[in-house]
């Protein structure tokens, strides 16, 4: 069958079958994404077998809660944050921290504090390094923000994040600082670890035949928003790690991965409480104003919340 035909055929089925008002833009978009997905079957010869098997998958995928993994994986976060970062050049946005993927992980409601707040619950203290990260939230001329929103989640030393993994503390590793008068925050964690897709999983599953890893360097998630300014949404990578440019989500962005300094001497464990060396890391963020002339950078998608 040629493609004429089959969008005739699409138009057929999805626009002239309807016999009452359709929403415009899902009548657009199912019949563009049938009449591709109609395209593909005929240029590929897919075998009925094949095609219900690739429904099989979505449908276990779905049921697994793993669609957002392999949105990831398979590059398609990526895609639309590339998408979103030529929206803002094209509006003459430059200067403000990369953005990066939010990934599926995210959980509304963690605990609020000013200016510096724990993440971890202690419980991997004999088996993690301590890490204090801090800086600055700027707006685009540099003036420090203060009452700037910092959002911040990472994987336990297992790789795995809390409310997801119910054997760890409510927001364990979840926080929201807000920063203070000089537009500082600043928090103590674990330095976090890389993590992969689950290895029974459907998005590993897919991976496996595609002959790809599912692996992620170890990462720091963060919302940042503040009034008046685009919400940011990006990652830090932690330095030296194997998959630092070598995502299975391709997040990694230069710009993104802060040298992290181990810190030894004594007076600084004393200020810091702590009885063993530490890591740090020195982060600032740069937001933009809001602005109309780029895409809102609020993304609506399906979020936990506890
Ligand atoms: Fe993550």
């Amino acid at each position: 069958m040629n493609h004429a035909d089959i969008d005739t055929l699409v138009k057929n089925w999805i626009v002239d079958a309807a016999d009452r008002p359709a929403n415009p833009r899902v009548q657009q978009v199912v019949t563009r994404l049938m009449g591709d997905l109609c395209k593909a079957i005929e240029d590929l010869d897919l075998s009925p077998s094949e095609v219900w098997s690739g429904i099989a998958y979505m449908s276990a995928a779905g049921a697994a809660n793993e669609l957002g993994l392999l949105a990831a994986g398979l590059g398609l976060e990526r895609f639309l944050d590339i998408r979103a970062d030529e929206a803002e050049a094209r509006a003459g946005l430059a200067g403000g921290t990369p953005r990066t993927i939010e990934g599926p992980l995210y959980v509304a409601g963690a605990p609020e504090s000013v200016g510096f707040a724990r993440l971890d619950d202690g419980s991997e203290l004999d088996r993690g390094e301590v890490l204090f990260m801090q800086g600055t939230v700027f707006d685009q001329e540099g003036k420090p923000l203060a009452g700037a929103k910092v959002e911040v989640w990472h994987a336990n030393l297992l790789g795995n994040y809390s409310f997801f993994d119910q054997t760890q503390s409510d927001f364990n590793l979840r926080r929201t600082i807000v920063t203070d008068e000089n537009g500082r925050y600043g928090f103590r964690s674990i330095v976090p670890k890389g993590y992969g897709c689950p290895p029974d999983g459907s998005t590993q599953q897919l991976l496996d035949l595609l002959g790809r890893h599912g692996q992620r360097p170890a990462h720091i998630h963060f919302f940042v928003s503040a009034p008046g300014h685009r919400k940011l949404t990006t990652q830090i990578n932690i330095d030296g790690d194997e998959y630092l440019w070598d995502d299975f989500a391709f997040a990694s962005r230069e710009g993104l991965v802060p040298p992290v300094t181990r810190i030894a001497e004594p007076a600084e464990l004393d200020a810091k409480r702590v009885n063993a060396p530490f890591a740090s890391i020195d982060f600032d963020f740069r937001l933009y104003r809001d602005t109309a002339a780029a895409p809102s950078p609020l993304v609506e998608r399906a979020r936990a919340a506890a």
